[in-house]
């Protein structure tokens, strides 16, 4: 079979060509069995790049030489060649998307099974034998009872009471690990080395730690970075490391301020409310999964997975948890509560002028039409309309 003639589909009648040849080929793989290995196929799906959770509509393309890579609509190759023996596909499960995730991050998800078997049969027997058992009826309805079973467990729990109780029973390593990804993740994509001075983070550092060095058995640790993408800002991981951006360092003017925010990350950090936003997050595209049998919000949820803790912000109520937390340690340690109040004022500024200048580096940012990572940071603090709310409570606290 040729390859197309171009990769764009201007026209009805190419679509509909091009619809022809990739029946065409997929019958001729069926009946070739061994001659496909030299074939060029395709298959149609979607393309996630690992940095947003942006879908666009793409195709794999299998090179006949065991290698494949991933073209947009328009023809543009979204991956480099790799090849089919080592790649990492998820083993079919019913009519559930298939998932190949390329080294580079990427993942390309497809539901043209017959054109995806085609291609991976003749290099990846094992992936014949797990389709197959899979596809057994018995398995299936063992699937089918564990879904309900999990689905009825999920209603009589809650999601949010299921999260906390697991968020509070899960061992102190676990939690670790997962802080420990999650740091990594974030400084891969979002954090630099702080620009702040060696000594002067150590001091930070031995002044907040001397403030509350634990809380309810987690150790607390506190980091630095250099965040221009994120801005002013402060934030607890799960295993109750706090990390301070510089541009939050450089909006304090004494350590009190810096007190302030860090009562308040250690009030997130105590209530384990990193653990239960990323479970509950989890939980629910799970369930969503399970009732609409579309596992595209999974995938979507594992290509967020590195700003689904902050960028999504906590509930009302986690926040208010935190605020209470702060205020209690403030006052009980006779610093005024005045630090936090103008801490959040001066971050909200700090976010609302990022927005009314456009984004240096919009050029580079991706075509979204819900705007760069970068603008879904920033409205984040500026328009909560709670905002306000929480400004007042420490103003009028004494
Ligand atoms: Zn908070």
């Amino acid at each position: 079979m040729m390859h197309p003639p171009r990769l764009s589909l201007p026209s009805p009648f190419n679509k509909g060509v091009l619809i022809l040849q990739h029946r065409l080929l997929k019958q001729t793989a069926r009946l070739n069995n061994e001659n496909q290995r030299f074939k060029i196929m395709h298959a149609s799906g979607f393309y996630f790049d690992g940095k947003s959770s942006k879908k666009q509509s793409a195709r794999l393309v299998f090179t006949g030489t065991a290698h494949w890579f991933v073209v947009s609509d328009e023809g543009d190759s979204l991956t480099t060649p790799e090849s089919i023996a080592e790649a990492r596909v998820s083993s079919r499960l019913g009519n559930t998307p298939t998932l190949i995730r390329f080294s580079q991050g990427g993942i390309f998800e497809s539901v043209d099974h017959e054109a995806l078997d085609a291609m991976l049969l003749p290099h990846r027997p094992r992936v014949n034998w797990a389709h197959r058992l899979e596809s057994r009826l018995r398995y299936v309805v063992a699937g089918l009872l564990v879904t309900a079973a999990v689905v009825f467990c999920l209603i009589y729990y809650g999601i949010p009471a299921g999260a906390k109780a697991v968020a509070f029973a899960l061992p102190e390593e676990t939690t670790r690990v997962i802080g420990r990804g999650t740091l990594q993740l974030l400084d891969k994509e979002f954090l630099s080395q702080s620009k702040i001075d060696e000594q002067e983070q150590q001091r930070l550092r031995q002044r907040l730690l001397a403030f509350i060095p634990a809380i309810n058995n987690i150790p607390v640790s506190v980091e630095f970075r250099n965040a221009p993408m994120i801005g002013a800002n402060a934030f607890a991981l799960p295993s109750g490391t706090i990390v301070f951006t510089d541009q939050l360092i450089f909006l304090a003017e004494n350590d009190e301020d810096l007190l302030a925010i860090y009562g308040h990350e250690v009030g997130h950090v105590s209530h384990r409310h990193a653990m239960r936003q990323l479970l509950q997050a989890s939980t629910l595209a799970i369930a969503v999964a399970l009732f609409t049998g579309d596992l595209t919000s999974t995938s979507s949820l594992i290509a967020a997975a590195p700003v689904l803790l902050i960028q999504s912000g906590y509930s009302r109520e986690f926040e208010r948890e935190a605020d209470l937390f702060a205020l209690h340690t403030l006052q009980s340690n006779h610093i005024s509560p005045k630090h936090f109040s103008t801490m959040l004022r001066k971050i909200s500024a700090s976010h609302q002028e990022e927005n009314d200048k456009p984004a240096p580096d919009a050029k580079n940012a991706p075509e979204d039409h819900e705007g760069s990572d970068k603008v879904r940071w920033q409205t984040y603090l500026s328009t909560h309309p709670d905002t306000e709310e929480r400004i007042k409570m420490f103003d009028e606290a004494r």
